[in-house]
């Protein structure tokens, strides 16, 4: 039988008011097993706040303007009352259901109940990132309206809150691997191997159900789907990094650009970007480069993409970023912002996967299979000065820093783990999260120009406000956020808005200092923003975690106490 999405919607609901990890594990693990086989992916990802599947290239681009409008119009309720709702849970899903619960009052009860399944909601979702051109906003519309209005209150929230892509039950991919192992019977390693090599847990369910432990392990890369990327983490400085990796390390060059992973078939060659959407059309000449110099029939490569000027010196992100937002008159663009590739990795070759080979001997592999395409520059030393030396050499020369790399590590995807080591030389700036817009005054009177800025409690994952700053974006940049915001909003007072966190911002500052002002007791001094990080998502913005280690550096440094003894 077809599962109704009410079950779904209360095995959520029940998540979100439990913190133990085994009984969560436990409880979806039962929901998996009672599944049919064809809503076990679907329902994956639908627990996971996701309305498609992972490695699906489209979004539903549904606004939260679009989706409140709707909410109004079915639910005729005073929209007070959901700012009422909002204010007292912080959540958009939760104040949906507050409003239908009370609009259900009012509603006619329906002629018949008519059952909503996971199914029948996954279809809607693919209706709508289907619907493009002339008239798709009313399109999409109508295909939510008649899910909400078939929804009762607890199935609005969930609904309400995958669309908008803010599920924040505490289940996180890691524990679906769990559930996956327990409900299926397999190991948990099978499955998190395949969750790896696939990038989507719901697709790994499916297979676990149906095709079990040796299903899993049949599953291997895919020429055009792109493969989660290894991420790295943050070292102190370089002496930090040389002892993390054994005394002996290799160092490269980082590059402040646009990470690509580049698959090439033939001639065929597809470029993702870091969110691991299909950029290709954006990078026409980066594609025709590869074609031109990887001989290899089938490869897997990733690098990092950098903006120059006319001499080949590296020039400000932000103008990189225009390039991948631009798919129109490329050409032109192309001339104006010319873009250089530096390749650093390579994780398939002809058939086999190559990420299970050290480091050392991915990189021979890559130099012999990438032609004339340049690779990162690198050393590997032993020694503290050189490496120092390597990374100012890096600074001069316009680069962010230094990635160390461990001589024997595999390349594991989806990971930010220690194997790879960034080396930033200055005060780490923070990617923060705007949660609330004011107008300015003056000639920004009608702009939102003074943003809230807050970090991830990686505990709770409550954004909190660590900032505030109206300074680093250009004009044509804040009447661009001041749209976006508007379409984000979920609460106005006064001249402030609150928004869906939802915009990631790259933040310089002084100092971080104690202060009753926001409630972490923290607040940074002379905030501004250094560019829009169009390439993450909230979730990969700093922790709250991350910004109080920052302030007890800083005050270890200074011989002061902590903020946490303080307290
Ligand atoms: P971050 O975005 O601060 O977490 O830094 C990691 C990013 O640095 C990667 O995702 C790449 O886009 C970029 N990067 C630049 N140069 C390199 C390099 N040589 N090796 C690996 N990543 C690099």
């Amino acid at each position: 039988m077809p599962t109704p999405f009410k079950a779904l919607a209360e095995l959520c609901e029940k998540l979100e008011n439990m913190t133990k990890r085994i009984p969560m594990v436990s409880l979806v693990a039962d929901f998996l097993k009672s599944l049919e086989t064809d809503d076990v992916e679907p329902a994956v990802s639908m627990i996971l706040g996701r309305a498609l599947p992972k490695q699906n290239q489209q979004t539903l681009e549904v606004s939260w303007a679009t989706l409140s409008e709707i909410i109004r119009r079915i639910t005729g309720v005073d929209w007070e009352l959901f700012i009422k709702a909002f204010s007292q849970t912080g959540d958009v899903g939760s104040a949906a259901k507050m409003i239908f619960e009370n609009s259900k009052l009012k509603r006619q009860a329906p002629l018949f109940e008519r059952v909503l399944t996971i199914n029948e909601i996954r279809q809607g979702f693919e209706a709508i990132a289907q619907t493009a051109g002339y008239g798709s906003r009313e399109k999409k519309e109508r295909i939510i309206e008649t899910l909400l209005s078939l929804a009762s209150p607890i199935e609005a929230k969930y609904l309400v809150k995958i669309i908008i892509g803010e599920m924040r039950t505490g289940f996180h991919e890691g524990l679906m691997e769990q559930a996956v192992s327990k409900a299926f019977q397999v190991p948990l390693k099978d499955v998190q191997r395949a969750s790896m090599v696939l990038g989507d847990i719901g697709t790994v369910a499916a297979i676990a159900k149906t095709e079990g432990r040796e299903g899993l392990s049949k599953v291997g890369f895919k020429i055009f789907r792109p493969v989660k990327l290894m991420l790295a983490q943050m070292a102190n400085d370089v002496a930090e990094a040389l002892k993390e990796h054994g005394g002996r390390a290799a160092f490269e060059h980082k590059l402040d650009g646009a990470r690509v992973q580049i698959h090439k078939q033939g001639e065929n060659v597809k470029i993702f970007s870091r969110r691991l959407t299909d950029v290709t059309e954006s990078l026409p000449e980066i594609a025709e480069t590869v074609r031109k110099n990887v001989k290899a029939e089938e490869a897997i490569l990733e690098g990092e993409v950098i903006a120059v000027d006319n001499e080949g010196n590296p020039i400000p992100f932000q103008h990189l970023m225009r390039r991948f937002k631009r798919v129109h008159a490329i050409e032109a663009i192309a001339e104006t912002i010319p873009v250089n590739l530096y390749l650093f990795d390579i994780l398939y070759l002809n058939g086999e996967s190559l990420i299970m080979l050290p480091y050392l001997q991915r990189r021979q592999m890559l130099a012999e299979n990438s032609g004339e395409i340049p690779l990162t520059k690198q050393i590997i030393t032993n020694s503290v000065e050189e490496a120092e030396h390597f990374l100012k050499e890096a600074t001069d020369s316009g680069h962010e820093g230094l990635i160390a790399k461990k001589l024997d590590s595999e390349y594991v995807p989806g990971i930010r783990g220690k194997r790879w080591l960034k080396i930033k030389p200055i005060l780490e700036p923070l990617d923060l999260v705007i949660v609330a817009a004011e107008y300015g005054y003056g000639r920004r009177r009608e702009w939102l120009s003074d943003y809230y800025l807050a970090a991830r409690d990686a505990e709770t994952g409550e954004f909190l406000i660590v900032g505030k700053t109206f300074k680093g974006l250009t004009d044509a940049e804040i009447t661009e956020m001041t749209k976006h915001l508007k379409e984000l909003a979920v609460k106005e007072e006064h001249r402030r808005i609150f928004v869906i966190p939802k915009i990631v911002v790259e933040v310089a500052y002084n100092e971080i200092q104690k202060s009753p002002k926001y409630k972490c007791g923290m607040a940074l001094r002379f905030a501004r923003i250094t560019r829009i990080r169009e390439d993450k998502t909230p979730e990969e913005a700093d922790t709250i975690q991350r910004v109080r280690e920052i302030y007890e550096k800083q005050f270890l440094k200074k011989g002061n106490i902590s903020l946490r003894n303080s307290k």
